[in-house]
């Protein structure tokens, strides 16, 4: 297939170009490297079924392609709080130029949403068909609403136009290409314990998180790409082995053999307190769910960011 990818050049949208290409594909790969860098698809640069334009999905793109994957957003809180205009514009109007593209050339889509979807979830585990919790004018709003508005369009263009979106909601995930400093708590824990600097707790420590390695991700969206009818809902990706925040600290603080102290700082503006994935769905309909476990994950992780900081 010919593949549009967007976001290409940032952590998930790397690994995925690499399958693309040990798949066979040719792949279009479209970034502003506004967050994403081109040292992480470098080795791919010069494969001739490879290709990089550099492009903001702000505004319209024109090619011929068969399958469109939409990963362009900056994904951590502090990158997509730095400019919100920018964020929920990259969502919105990102979606809609890529959705018309999908129309014209009668590609499917797949586009990337996110667990914040459920915002501050007063159920758990988040099932597909809980509506949610969020804050619709708070500091989250311009990537959360963002990517509601960008699931809400993907379905209205399948009942009004007959495409073929799909939607995944990815819950966070980790590896090997994150960013050293985009301030997610896996890179900044890693980092902070190598670099034996104190350990950064936002608030108590107390709130959870569900983190799902890398490459069983990637599983689950070849799975989603892969399927023969489309789909009429979202569907969770993630891992639902849930760890505070206190207890991954420690864990990292182990796995890196750190001398790094945990300190408490003040909890970020509507951080949710609680998340992890119900995967009924993702096992029924993809027959997926993820097979590495969090130390193994954690390990693989501290080699790369060993690997590339002093
Ligand atoms: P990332 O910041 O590493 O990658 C995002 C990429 O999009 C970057 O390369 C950036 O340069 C590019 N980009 C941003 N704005 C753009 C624009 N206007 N035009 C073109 N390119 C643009 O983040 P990531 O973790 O790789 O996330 C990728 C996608 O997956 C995002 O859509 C994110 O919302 C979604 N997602 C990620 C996670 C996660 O845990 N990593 C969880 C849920 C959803
Ligand atoms: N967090 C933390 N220390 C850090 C970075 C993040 O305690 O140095 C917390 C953050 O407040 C949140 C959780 O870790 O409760 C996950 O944060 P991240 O930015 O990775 O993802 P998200 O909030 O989008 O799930």
């Amino acid at each position: 297939m010919k593949v549009l990818l967007t976001g290409a050049a940032g952590f998930l949208g790397s690994h995925l170009s690499q399958r693309l290409i040990d798949d066979g594909h040719h792949v279009i790969a479209l970034d502003d490297l506004s967050t994403g860098s081109l040292e992480n698809i470098e080795h791919l640069l010069r494969h001739r079924d490879f290709t990089f334009v550099k492009h903001d999905v702000r505004k319209p793109y024109t090619t011929d392609i068969d399958a469109i994957l939409n990963f362009a957003c900056p994904a951590s809180p502090i990158h997509y709080q730095l400019d919100p205009v920018r964020t929920i514009e990259t969502n919105f109007l990102g979606i809609i130029n890529l959705l018309h593209l999908a129309k014209e050339s009668g590609a499917i889509i797949l586009q990337a949403s996110t667990s914040e979807v459920y915002g501050d979830p007063t159920e758990s585990p988040q099932k597909e068909t809980y509506w949610g919790n969020v804050n619709p004018i708070g500091i989250r709003s311009c990537y959360d609403e963002g990517k509601r508005a960008a699931e809400t369009l993907c379905f209205d263009y399948q009942r009004q136009y007959g495409l073929d979106a799909r939607v995944i909601r990815i819950f966070n995930t980790y590896g090997p290409n994150m960013s050293p400093n985009d301030g997610r708590v896996v890179s900044n824990f890693i980092v902070q314990a190598i670099q034996g600097k104190d350990i950064t707790i936002y608030g108590e420590g107390t709130q959870t998180r569900s983190f799902c390695y890398v490459s069983d991700l990637v599983e689950g969206i070849i799975g989603t790409l892969a399927l023969k009818a489309p789909l009429d809902a979202p569907i969770n990706i993630g891992n639902p082995g849930t760890f505070t925040m206190l207890e991954l600290a420690n864990l990292v603080v182990k796995l890196c053999q750190s001398t790094s102290k945990i300190v408490f700082m003040p909890l970020p503006l509507d951080d949710p307190q609680q998340r992890k994935p119900d995967i009924s769905r993702a096992k029924s309909v993809l027959s997926w769910e993820p097979k590495i476990q969090i130390e193994e994950g954690l390990l693989r992780t501290i080699a790369h960011f060993k690997s590339i900081i002093k």
